[in-house]
C-alpha cells in the first residue's frame, strides 16, 4: 500500500519527518507491507500533516495527523481506507480542492516532486516538446496569446517581456525566476518550488528556447532552505535526464541552470535590485530604462519572470494558449494561486480563475475568521497592498476592476483581520515596514517612511486639531512617495496607510475623513 506524507515546509513544521518514521516503524512492526511517498503539499494547509493512502477507490486522506495517532490508525484499518477520527475521506473530494481550478498547480501534492515518472505521468515535458517545435518568435506570440501576465504583482503581458528579449541582439540572454516570495502571506512560490519543481525548471527551459536565452538563474529567498534543497535536487536530476546541457532534450538548444540565495531584503524582490543582488552587488533598486529585457544581468536581455509565472508557461504550451485564455475575465486571464493566510480558519492555497471575489474566497473556502469574531479588513496584495472593508469584498478579483478602486490584486496574497484589529497601528506599522526595508535610493522612501511613522503616531495620540493638521500632512507626505518614488517600495506603501485611513478613520479617532 502506497502512503503519501508530504515533504513541504508547512508539514515538516508540524512533525511530517517524524511522523513518516513513525509509520515506517509501525508498519515493519506489524509486518505490513507499505510504501512510503513524500508527496508536496496539497495546498490545505490548515489539514497538515496532511497523510494520504492509496485505496482501490482513490487517495484517502487523514489530517493533523501526529506520530502518536499512527498505531491507532493502522488498528483502524487506514490501509484499506479505514475510518478514524482523523479521516477527511477522499481527498479530491474534499470541497476545498474539488472546487478549484488548478492549472499552475495540477500536479501539486499528486507527485513525488523528485520523481521524473510521476513528472511525466502527469503532462512532464509536453510543453516543453510542444514549443521545441516552434520557431522562438511562435513561442512568444503563442504566451501572449494566452494573456498571461506577471504573477510577482506587476501584471505586465509576460509574451510582450519575451518578444522583446527574443528580438534583442546579444551574444549572451538570460531567464531570471524571482523567487524571492517576501510579500507578507504569500506562499504559492514556495509551494511550487518544493511542490513541483520540475514545472518551474520546465518553464524556465522553455523561456529559455522562445528567447534563446542559454542560461537561467533561480534567486530564491534564504529563508527558503527547503525550497532551495528542492530545486538543487530537482535541477540535479533534470541535468541527468537531459533536459539541460549543451543539447536540451537532444535538440540544438542549450540551456543551464542554477540556483542563487538571496540574502534576506525584500527589495530585492523588486526585479533590478534582484539583478544587482545576482550580479554580487548590494541589492540597490536601479533606474528604469534601460529595462532588463534590454539591459539586464550583467546588462544582457534577461527576462525576469516571477516562480508562478514561469510554473504557468508548461500548462499553456501543452493545452494551448487559448485553453489558458478562456480561464479569467477581462485583461485578467487564466488563473491566480490565492493565498489564505492571517485569521482566517482555512488557509492555503486556492488557484481559481480571475473574477472569483474575495468573499467567496474567505467564506466558500477560507471559513471565516479562526477567531470566529467578524472579519473586518483583509490586505490584498501583500504588506504594501490596500485594506479592504467589507463593502469591497465583492469586487472581482481582477486587475483593473482592483486598480478602480485604489487596491492591487498582487501576487495573490490574502491576509484576514477580524474586529479586534486596529488599522492606525496597522498604517504606521506599514509606514515602519518601509523605513526598515528601503534600499535608500530616493528620498521620498527613504526619508518618507520615517516621517510617516512619526506623522501617524501624532495622528493616534494628537487632540482633535493636532490630528486634522496631521492628516493633511500625511496625505501630502503620501502624494509625494506615490509620484516621487523609485519603485514600488515607496511608491505603494501609501496604499495600506491611506486605505487604513480611509475606510477606518474611527480607529485614528477620527469620525470621518476627508479622502482627497
Ligand atoms: Fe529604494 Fe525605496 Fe526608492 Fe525603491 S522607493 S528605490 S526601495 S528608496
Amino acid at each position: 500500500t502506497r502512503i503519501y506524507v508530504p515533504r513541504d515546509s508547512s508539514a515538516l513544521a508540524l512533525g511530517a519527518d517524524t511522523l513518516a518514521e513513525a509509520i515506517v516503524q509501525e508498519a515493519a512492526r506489524r509486518g505490513q507491507s507499505i510504501e512510503l511517498v513524500r508527496n508536496g503539499s496539497r495546498g490545505l494547509l490548515w489539514l497538515e500533516p496532511l497523510v494520504e493512502v492509496q485505496t482501490i477507490t482513490g487517495r484517502v486522506g487523514y489530517a493533523n495527523v501526529e506520530a502518536s495517532d499512527v498505531a491507532a490508525l493502522f488498528d483502524a484499518g487506514w490501509l484499506s481506507g479505514g475510518v478514524h477520527a482523523r479521516s477527511v475521506g477522499p481527498v479530491d473530494d474534499i470541497p476545498y480542492l474539488k472546487r478549484q481550478q488548478r492549472l499552475t498547480f495540477a500536479r501539486l501534492g499528486l507527485t513525488d516532486p523528485l520523481s521524473i515518472d510521476d513528472y511525466l505521468a502527469h503532462e512532464g515535458l509536453v510543453g516543453l516538446r510542444a514549443a521545441l517545435a516552434m520557431s522562438g518568435e511562435a513561442a512568444c506570440e503563442a504566451l501572449i496569446e494566452s494573456g498571461l501576465r506577471g504573477r510577482g504583482g506587476a501584471a505586465f503581458p509576460a509574451g510582450i517581456k519575451w518578444r522583446t528579449v527574443q528580438q534583442a541582439k546579444a551574444a549572451r540572454k538570460y531567464i531570471v525566476c524571482n523567487a524571492d516570495e517576501g510579500d507578507s502571506g504569500t506562499f504559492s512560490d514556495r509551494l511550487a518550488m518544493e511542490g513541483d519543481p520540475f514545472g518551474l525548471i520546465e518553464g524556465m527551459i522553455i523561456a529559455g528556447i522562445a528567447t534563446g536565452a542559454t542560461q537561467g538563474y533561480l534567486y530564491v529567498r534564504s529563508e527558503y532552505p527547503h525550497a532551495i534543497a528542492m530545486l538543487e535536487a530537482a535541477i540535479a536530476k533534470a541535468r541527468e535526464a537531459g533536459w539541460l546541457g549543451e543539447r536540451v532534450l537532444g535538440s540544438d538548444h542549450a540551456f543551464e541552470l542554477a540556483v542563487a540565495k538571496g540574502a534576506g531584503s525584500y527589495v530585492c524582490g523588486e526585479e533590478t535590485a534582484l539583478l544587482e543582488s545576482l550580479e554580487g552587488k548590494r541589492g540597490i533598486v536601479r533606474a528604469k530604462p534601460p529595462v532588463p529585457a534590454l539591459a539586464g544581468l550583467f546588462g544582457q536581455p534577461t527576462v525576469i519572470n516571477n516562480v508562478i509565472t514561469l510554473a504557468t508557461v508548461p500548462v499553456i504550451f501543452a493545452r494551448g494558449a487559448a485553453c489558458y485564455r478562456d480561464f479569467g475575465m477581462g485583461r485578467s486571464r487564466g488563473t491566480l494561486p490565492f493565498q489564505l493566510a492571517g485569521n482566517i480558519k482555512q488557509g492555503g492555497l486556492v488557484e481559481l480563475a480571475f473574477g472569483v471575489t474575495l468573499r467567496e474566497l474567505m467564506y466558500d473556502f477560507g471559513g471565516g475568521t479562526a477567531s470566529g469574531r467578524p472579519a473586518r479588513a483583509v490586505q490584498v496584495g501583500g504588506p504594501l497592498g490596500t485594506y479592504l472593508p467589507e463593502s469591497q469584498w465583492d469586487i472581482p478579483m481582477d486587475y483593473e476592476a482592483y486598480a478602480a478602486v485604489g487596491a492591487v490584486v498582487g501576487h495573490g496574497g490574502i491576509v484576514v483581520h477580524d474586529d479586534t484589529s486596529d488599522l492606525a497601528e496597522l498604517a504606521q506599522y506599514a509606514m515602519h515596514f518601509c523605513a526598515l526595508e528601503s534600499c535608500g535610493k530616493c528620498t521620498p522612501c527613504r526619508i518618507g517612511s520615517t516621517r510617516g511613522v512619526e506623522v501617524i503616531e501624532r495622528i493616534r495620540t494628537g487632540d482633535a486639531a493636532q490630528k486634522q493638521k496631521q492628516v493633511q500632512l500625511l496625505r501630502d507626505l503620501c502624494d509625494t512617495m506615490v509620484a516621487g518614488s523609485l519603485c514600488a517600495m515607496g511608491g505603494m506603501t501609501p496604499y495600506p496607510v491611506l486605505s487604513a485611513l480611509d475606510h477606518f478613520p474611527e480607529d485614528f479617532g477620527l469620525r470621518t475623513v476627508q479622502p482627497n
